[in-house]
């Protein structure tokens, strides 16, 4: 535990260019206001984008609404609590760890949308503060696996459900948006969790890739089972 009297900070800009105070040593579980309001920013873009990416531009309004309620079922699970992972276990580890949203990924993500992609750099976990290559390594591989035990979760729903209905459908693209982002994230070039995962250990990122493609092979026979509930493909076309 971090002791509570230690603080040290460092300055930093927002994405408006404002200076601001940076604690390093915080709480696990503390959010800044301007964090939470990246949050949901990123949140309601990505929402926004795959509504509109689900319901291919309906007239129907109540196409609308429930692909809404499954894009937020998808979007709190894959990318709010990936994010989420990512950060309280940075500052389990005494570091400052704050969400910043990329305004121009949300935006592209919103238009690529309008164009039928689903595509999202929506902005990442930023941290300040001294990790060793294994802490950093756990810090990457607690995004993806989130997504992997979120998808067996919604597995398991599915086949409790037996794959009827919309909750049947919410579930079904829980599991498999959640499979596809671990398996995205884990790329080990540049950016990407994967990197840092390898880094630290292969066998576990090995473990993690595999899992992934596992959920995604189990996960891919249920289309059919959705598609029959449709009579169309699970994305209205
Ligand atoms: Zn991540």
């Amino acid at each position: 535990m971090k002791d509570d009297h230690t603080f040290s900070v460092s300055y930093d800009l927002d994405h408006e260019g404002r200076i601001y105070m940076a604690p390093i040593a915080e709480k696990t579980g503390k959010f800044s206001s301007l964090e939470i309001r990246h949050l949901l920013i990123a949140m309601g873009a990505l929402i926004l984008a795959m509504t509109i990416m689900f319901t291919n531009m309906s007239s129907n309004i109540w196409v609308w609404a429930i692909c809404g309620g499954i894009a937020t079922v998808v979007v709190s699970t894959g990318f709010l609590m990936h994010e989420l992972a990512h950060k309280f276990q940075a500052q389990k580890y005494g570091c400052w760890a704050e969400f910043r949203m990329s305004p121009q990924g949300l935006m592209m993500a919103v238009f690529m949308a309008l164009l039928g992609f689903l595509l999202a750099a929506p902005g990442a976990v930023m941290i300040r503060g001294n990790l060793t290559n294994r802490q950093s390594g756990i810090v990457s591989a607690l995004g993806p696996l989130t997504n992997i035990i979120m998808a067996s979760i919604f597995i398991v729903l599915l086949v409790i459900v037996d794959g009827k209905g919309l909750i049947g459908l919410a579930f079904f693209y829980g599991a498999m948006f959640n499979s596809i982002l671990a398996g995205f994230n884990l790329i080990p070039f540049g950016i990407f969790d994967g990197k840092k995962i390898m880094n630290w250990n292969v066998f576990v990122w090995v473990v993690l890739v595999a899992s992934a493609a596992g959920l995604l092979v189990l996960v891919y026979p249920s289309i059919r089972l959705i598609t029959s509930l449709f009579g169309v493909g699970p994305i209205g076309n």
